[in-house]
């Protein structure tokens, strides 16, 4: 199937830097009925000495986005090849987006190849707290781009100039706020008690 052909039923996770879409994202990625696609791991996963490689670090490094053009070419290519080698199935998964999209000029690309069925927007009022947690995983994860403080808040400045107004494209009635801090189970839950009910009767129930 190519992408053109049809809505992709997606489910957006947003929300500031550090705030755990990625940690919960691939928890919930490995829900059947879910495909995780987070588009720092799609950057990050690039070859750093390829001509996009190189592109890509030229932003991260100081914090900045991709430029929207290239980072929606890229994402339609990389969700043509999940859908190619089986690892996305549109008929039966829900498209977990976590980080994309991070402006507006990409929610209204994204809005001819998607149908949002809910956005989970995690919040945590305390960005030093976020700092903290991005400078721990900076070492785990071997992020750049999480290892220097002033970069960490330029991601911040970026986040709330840039990408806050993506939320302003969609229909509030889909927006589920979910608290980002406390235990990560409860989080878990709060994101799924949000989540199922807007996936029901999009998918058939293969398992029953
Ligand atoms: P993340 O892992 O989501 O924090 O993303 C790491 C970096 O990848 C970001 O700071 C950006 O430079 C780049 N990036 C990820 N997603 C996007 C996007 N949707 N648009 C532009 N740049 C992105």
């Amino acid at each position: 199937m190519s992408i053109m052909e049809a809505k992709l039923k997606s489910i957006l996770l947003f929300g500031q830097p550090g705030v755990g879409k990625g940690t919960q994202g691939t928890i919930v990625g490995r829900v059947p009925g879910f495909c995780h696609l987070a588009t720092g791991d799609m950057f990050r996963g690039l070859d750093r000495d390829s001509e996009l490689g190189r592109e890509f670090l030229k932003y991260s490094t100081q914090g900045l986005l991709v430029p929207d053009e290239l980072t929606c070419r890229l994402w339609r290519q990389y969700v043509q090849g999940l859908i190619d080698t089986n690892k996305y199935l549109p008929g039966s998964d829900a498209l977990l987006l976590d980080g994309i999209p991070r402006s507006p000029a990409q929610a209204k690309t994204l809005d001819d190849h998607i149908e949002v069925l809910a956005i989970v927007h995690l919040v945590c009022a305390d960005e030093e707290e976020l700092i903290q947690r991005m400078k721990r995983r900076a070492d785990i994860q071997n992020r750049p781009d999480d290892a220097d403080e002033t970069v960490i808040r330029r991601r911040f400045e970026v986040f709330h100039s840039e990408t806050a107004a993506v939320l302003d494209h969609y229909d509030p009635k889909l927006i589920h706020t979910v608290t980002a801090t406390g235990s990560p189970g409860k989080i878990l839950l709060n994101i799924l008690n949000a989540v199922i009910p807007s996936m029901e009767g999009h998918f058939g129930n293969p398992l029953g």
